[in-house]
C-alpha cells in the first residue's frame, strides 16, 4: 500500500509533470468525467459527481497523510476539492486521451489539450471524494507526519498508552505512516515496536521523531518504494534495513532480523538494536 513518500511522489509528478512523460495537471480544465467504476466515488452519486466537477480548473495538487488533494476552481462557484486515496493499488497519471481507457481505469477525467487524468486501480479499493472543504474527509486525521513539530509529536506520543507500532499506523495520531516506514523508523530510532508510547523518555521520543522524518524524506528522495508493477520507478526498497528482511543480518549489529505480528500487522525489527526491556 502506498504510504506518505509514494503518495508524495505521485503528487509531485502530477504537480510538476514527468520529464518525458505526463505534463503537469495544474492549470488544466476538467471538461467531463467518465465514471467506469461508480463505487470508487465515496460521497456522491456518479451523475452528481460528474455534474459538479465539469468545467473546474485544477489550481493545486498537494498531499495530506496518504491522501492526494486537488484544489479546483469552478467559475461562478466556491472552491472545490477532489480528494483521492489510492489504498492498495491506485495510481494516477496524466495521459493522452487515446491512452486513457486501460483495462483497470476506474475514473477518467477528460482535460483540455486532448489529455486525460486516469485513475487506474486494479484492486478497486481506491476512493475519491468531491467536497467544498477537505476537512469533511481528512478533518479527523492527526497532523501530517512531515508537518508535525517535534514538540507536538513528543507531547502527543507521551500521552498515549498503546504500543508504538500500532500507534504509528493510527492515522488519527499522525497521518501518512504505514507498515514499511513504521518498521524502518523504529529500527532507526532503536525502539522496540511493542514499547508503550507513554514509557518513552524525552530523548527516546525525540529520536523517534527524527527517525520518522529521516525515513520519510529518504523515501521521497528515492521516489518511494516500488512493490510491484503498480508503482514502478521508486527504489527505496533497496534501503530497507528491516522491512521484509526476516532472518537476514541487521546492518548495524549482525543479529538476524525478527518478524512478529502486532495488531495483525507483520512487524520487522532487530532484537539487539531494539530491546524491549530497559
Ligand atoms: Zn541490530
Amino acid at each position: 500500500m502506498p504510504e506518505l513518500p509514494e503518495v508524495e511522489t505521485i503528487a509531485r509528478a502530477l504537480r510538476e509533470g514527468i520529464p518525458g512523460g505526463g505534463p503537469s495537471l495544474v492549470g488544466r480544465t476538467i471538461q467531463s468525467v467518465q465514471v467506469l467504476w461508480p463505487r470508487e466515488i465515496a460521497n456522491l452519486a456518479p451523475a452528481e459527481f460528474a455534474r459538479r466537477i465539469a468545467g473546474a480548473c485544477v489550481r493545486s495538487v498537494s498531499r495530506y497523510g496518504k491522501y492526494l488533494l486537488l484544489g479546483l476552481d469552478l467559475p461562478g462557484d466556491g472552491p472545490l476539492s477532489l480528494l483521492i486515496h489510492l489504498r492498495m493499488s491506485g495510481r494516477l497519471d496524466v495521459v493522452p486521451r487515446s491512452a486513457a481507457f486501460t483495462p483497470h481505469a476506474r475514473l477518467v477525467w477528460l482535460l483540455d489539450g486532448d489529455l486525460a487524468l486516469r485513475f487506474d486501480d486494479a484492486r478497486k479499493f481506491g476512493r475519491v471524494w468531491l467536497v467544498g472543504d477537505p476537512a469533511e474527509v481528512i478533518g479527523s486525521l492527526g497532523p501530517d507526519a512531515l508537518s508535525v513539530t517535534r514538540e507536538q509529536f513528543v507531547s502527543r506520543l507521551r500521552a498515549r498508552r498503546g504500543a508504538l507500532k500500532p500507534l504509528l499506523l493510527d492515522q488519527t495520531f499522525v497521518a501518512g505512516i504505514g507498515n514499511i516506514y513504521a518498521d524502518e523508523a523504529l529500527h532507526l530510532a532503536r525502539l522496540h515496536p511493542q514499547r508503550i508510547a507513554a514509557s518513552l523518555a524525552e530523548d527516546e521520543a525525540a529520536r523517534l521523531y527524527e527517525a520518522i522524518r529521516r525515513v520519510l524524506l529518504e523515501g521521497i528522495a528515492a521516489n518511494g518504494a516500488s512493490f510491484d508493477w503498480v508503482y514502478p520507478g521508486g527504489n527505496f526498497q533497496e534501503n530497507f534495513k528491516v522491512y521484509g528482511r526476516t532472518g537476514r543480518s541487521c546492518s548495524a549489529c549482525g543479529t538476524p532480523i525478527a518478524r512478529i505480528v502486532i495488531a495483525q500487522r507483520s512487524t520487522h525489527f532487530c532484537p539487539t538494536c531494539q530491546p524491549l526491556a530497559i
